[in-house]
């Protein structure tokens, strides 16, 4: 079970050297043998990478950035390449969440692209699909997922262990609606049926409360958490739930 927590536009430096030094304590009390259950990674924007990989070396939490470019350098203003990342101590990369595509023209190609490239540097990669509200009430969950899994699979046949996909709802991040256990279940199911990913994890207003129903479903094998990645006794007590429901 892997959780990930992508902060987005949230936490400096300073910031994230507190949440880090939270999130350590938190170990600290859990003991290591709960957090070696599960795989915890943290996505904090690119300036703030730096102070992360500080203060969790040796952690076992592991940092991504938010994006990656495939190139290695060049003119690709506000970009960042692999082996800066790598040179950083970063251990992988987010791509293509829906922020991307819908304010940044990120595409199911330039997703696939950048995750190949991630991936062959020797980076861990979570990368992103779902449907819009519009999709879901059109009835085309499925063609969107077949198409936005298909660019990935194209890119990337035969994937690893170092690749997730996320499924993630685009109506439900960051809106407090939820998908059903079930919608995340057949959504999950629906992808590894046309890839064979290992790990496919839920996005889409994870919480608390309801970390238990999505990450007990089959096929559910982690979340993105993006809200409640932000403090640390939400974003804990979701890795607790995630520990606890792979012991048992
Ligand atoms: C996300 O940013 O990937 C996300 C799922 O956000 P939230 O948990 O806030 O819906």
């Amino acid at each position: 079970m892997l959780i990930a927590g992508n902060w987005k536009m949230h936490k400096g430096p300073g910031e994230t050297a507190a949440f880090c030094a939270g999130l350590l304590t938190y170990v600290g009390e859990q003991g290591m043998e709960e957090l070696d259950r599960i795989e915890v990674v943290v996505a904090p924007p690119f300036v703030s990478l730096h102070a992360a990989v500080e203060e969790l070396e040796e952690s076992g939490i592991r940092v991504y950035a938010q994006n990656v470019h495939w190139a290695e350098e060049g003119a690709f203003t506000g970009e960042v390449s692999r082996s800066m990342l790598i040179a950083s101590g970063v251990a992988g990369a987010i791509v293509g969440h829906s922020e991307r595509r819908q304010y940044f023209g990120e595409t199911d190609e330039s997703t696939a692209h950048r995750g190949a490239a991630a991936l062959e540097a020797g980076l861990g990669v979570i990368a992103c699909v779902g449907e819009t509200l519009e999709e879901r009430e059109g009835d085309e969950t499925e063609d969107v997922l077949r198409r936005q899994v298909g660019a990935i699979a194209e890119a990337i046949p035969e994937p690893g262990a170092a690749l997730s996909i996320a499924y993630e709802p685009v109506w439900a991040i960051g809106t407090g609606k939820t998908a059903t256990p079930e919608m995340a279940r057949d959504a999950h199911a629906l992808i590894k049926s046309i890839y064979p990913v290992e790990r496919v994890l839920y996005g889409g207003s994870v919480k608390p409360e309801n970390a238990e129903e999505l990450l007990s479903q089959d096929d559910v094998d982690g979340a993105l958490v993006g809200g409640a990645s932000l403090e640390v006794d939400p974003f804990t007590a979701i890795c607790e739930t995630a520990a606890r429901l792979t012991r048992s």
